[in-house]
């Protein structure tokens, strides 16, 4: 189980693969990317390795865009096949979530939001969080991190998780409790990881989160990492990656 994430100038897809390859050691039974064009969120998975996904990949999407997240299943709610996989995506289609972990209140939230009149496709865990945080959106009108925030002030479980929202596309919001997540900082880039193993050829500075804080990481602006309960600002300390 894995994450990858890049938000920059570069076409994001070569990025993404190569980097859920480095991952693999950490074992997986499916992957899946999203790209976004500026334009369009394009979303392909596939059950198996990682070379399943670009064949699919390859055939089914247009492979342009310099947003993109990544994902490596290691399957916890919902056997291994292609629904299941990650990314996934909330029901007005505008915010994609990879995650890593587990939500363990995940039924009663989405007992919840089915009686709100959501719908789900798989039988995730992960797709209750996506909706949860577009309910928590939508109900106060909330920017995508304040969103992100207080859903996962609801949840009970382990996570590390990349969230995007169309809405708004120059940002992808990360958090982590209990499964590890790197942020790599590069000069109108940012790389997202579970480990720096992806981005250690493009960027030797890296922020590792700790449990329970979060990073709105934003083009073009500092990145911003704070505590998820508190909302606490957290200066984070950049690491000098070696080679
Ligand atoms: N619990 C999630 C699922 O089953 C994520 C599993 C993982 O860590 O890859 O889809």
């Amino acid at each position: 189980c894995g994450i990858v994430g890049y938000i920059g100038y570069r076409e994001a897809y070569p990025i993404v693969i190569k980097g859920l390859k480095r991952l693999e050691y950490r074992g997986y039974d499916s992957a899946g990317v999203m790209l976004y064009d500026g334009q369009n969120m394009k979303v392909a998975k596939a059950k198996g390795k990682v070379t399943d996904l670009e064949e699919r990949a390859e055939k089914e999407i247009t492979l342009n865009g310099t947003i993109g997240i990544g994902h490596t299943r290691w399957a916890t709610h919902g056997v291994p096949n292609d629904v299941n996989s990650h990314p996934h995506i909330s029901n007005s289609g505008d915010l994609a979530i990879i995650h890593n972990g587990i939500i363990e209140n995940y039924a009663p939230l989405k007992a919840e939001l089915k009686s709100r009149g959501y719908v789900f496709h798989s039988d995730t865990d992960t797709e209750v969080l996506v909706n949860l945080i577009e309910e928590v959106q939508k109900k106060d009108n909330l920017k995508l991190g304040k969103a992100v925030q207080v859903a996962l002030n609801q949840v009970v479980g382990a996570y590390a998780i990349a969230v995007f929202d169309k809405k708004n596309p120059n940002e992808i919001v990360a958090a982590r409790l209990g499964s590890p997540l790197a942020i790599g900082i590069g000069e109108g880039e940012f790389f997202i990881a579970s480990d720096a193993s992806p981005f250690i050829e493009y960027t030797s500075n890296a922020v590792y989160l700790e449990d329970g804080e979060m990073a709105n990481i934003r083009l073009h602006k500092e990145m911003k990492v704070r505590k998820i309960q508190d909302d606490t600002l957290v200066n984070p300390t950049i690491q000098e990656l070696q080679m």
